[in-house]
């Protein structure tokens, strides 16, 4: 493990991580990257790099959100860090089983996920629950010999396909309103009766997947936490989403540096407007950066709250308006076909993931609204109703 520990002071981390990755980067990475990677990731997870803000005792650093920025932004130098592919189960999966499994779950879960072994999904939205999550449908029903009895139908699950486990949220108390008779499960991919089902997206990438419970039977020691209250396991999930997509902490290259080389490359820096706009991007970036970091310096250990929605929308923004700059400055570019181009066109095509994807923009006005600026709630007039007895639809 490497000697970082939340007595270290940040710029301490900084030189710390940048020479332990310097050192231990495997010469021939990136351009060997599919030939070595299972390797590296089983270092730097043995290091606490990957997950540095995980308690020593499950092989995280036990630093705080100021100090796991700094490191993820070393990490990002090199490119050299773990895939998008795996931010539901480093992020999303690996605190929520820190903060409510059992120590066998705990025991049986950390280290293959800090160490690649084991790839996760998160299997909350439905067809009929997306940003009104309380409202899913899913069943679990528990039998005789302790067991549950899985079915129902996910969607939008990144990367269900290619995935060990899955983050699950099942309804198993229809007596009760919405938000009570939920439970949380983690769901062994490979059981019998669990269909994903890759779509095809906008971009041309196929991550997304509906996903078919049918009879799935998982024990009882699959559950996470209690029965029926795997809303508030869930809430936990849900923040370090938001969280971790809420901006890249670090100040360093940044998406409106590689904007303004393509600007300069193709003669658009030299329109005073286009400029301009360039430089409005830059400063927006600039204040994310800036904020996430003060977030993370104000948070330390707390758990993020409303403050992550407000860079969630601020992040949004920002990648919708670099797409939209890219395909302003080189327009051409985008049928092009070399590989600047191609990386433009799906920088394009997928502008409006980051608004949608972990809550909307417009849930996170809500919360913004509700919880920062103090406005009255949304009114729910079937919140005390037993979820049975809500109409649906
Ligand atoms: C790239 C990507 C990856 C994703 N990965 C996953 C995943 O791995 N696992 C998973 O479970 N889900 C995943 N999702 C799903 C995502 O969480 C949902 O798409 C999102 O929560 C919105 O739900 P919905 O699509 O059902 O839209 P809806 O909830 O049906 O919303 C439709 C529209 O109505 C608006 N709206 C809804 N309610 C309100 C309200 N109360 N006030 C104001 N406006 C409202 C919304 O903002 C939106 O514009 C992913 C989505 C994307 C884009």
């Amino acid at each position: 493990m490497i000697d970082i520990d939340p007595s270290t002071s940040l710029a301490e981390v900084a030189a710390r991580a940048r020479a332990w990755i310097e050192e231990n980067l495997p010469s021939g990475w990136p351009v060997d990257r599919a030939r070595l990677e299972a390797d590296w990731y089983v270092l730097l997870g043995d290091s606490g790099l990957a997950t540095p803000t995980w308690p020593r005792e499950h092989g995280g650093l036990g630093v705080a959100a100021d100090a796991a920025a700094l490191i993820a932004d070393e990490l990002a130098r090199h490119d050299a860090g773990r895939p998008m592919t795996d931010f539901p189960g480093v992020a999303l999966g690996g605190p929520t089983i820190i903060a409510w499994g059992t120590d066998e779950q705990k025991e049986r879960f950390l280290r293959p996920l800090a160490t690649a072994r084991e790839r996760w999904c998160q299997l909350f939205s439905e067809p009929g629950a997306g940003s009104d999550l309380a409202s899913l449908s899913t069943r679990a029903v528990q039998q005789e010999d302790g067991s549950w009895r899985i079915s129902g139908q996910k969607v939008w699950s990144s990367f269900a396909h290619i995935s060990d486990f899955g983050l699950l949220m099942a309804r198993t108390n229809q007596d009760v309103p919405k938000h009570r008779g939920i439970t949380y499960f983690l769901l062994d991919m490979r059981l019998p009766g669990v269909d994903a089902r890759p779509l095809k997206q906008l971009n041309g990438a196929a991550e997304f997947n509906e996903v078919f419970l049918d009879d799935v039977v998982v024990p009882d020691s699959a559950r996470l936490g209690p029965v029926d209250e795997g809303w508030r396991v869930g809430i936990t999930t849900l923040m370090a989403e938001r969280s971790g997509l809420s901006g890249r902490p670090g100040v360093g290259p940044a998406l409106t540096d590689a904007l303004a080389r393509r600007a300069r490359e193709v003669g658009a820096w030299d329109d005073a407007a286009q400029r301009d706009r360039l430089v409005e991007a830059h400063v927006a970036e600039k204040v994310l950066q800036m904020t996430t970091i003060r977030a993370f310096v104000e948070l330390g250990t707390r758990e993020p709250g409303a403050e992550g929605s407000i860079r969630k929308i601020a992040h949004s923004d920002l990648e919708e308006r670099v797409a939209r700059l890219g395909a302003e400055i080189d327009p051409f570019g985008l049928v092009a076909g070399t590989a600047d181009a191609a990386e433009a066109t799906h920088e394009f095509l997928s502008a409006k993931i980051l608004s949608i994807a972990g809550g909307t923009s417009e849930i996170q006005r809500n919360i913004i609204g509700e919880r920062v600026l103090g406005l009255p709630r949304e009114t729910d007039p079937h919140v005390d109703k037993p979820f049975r007895e809500r109409p649906r639809g």
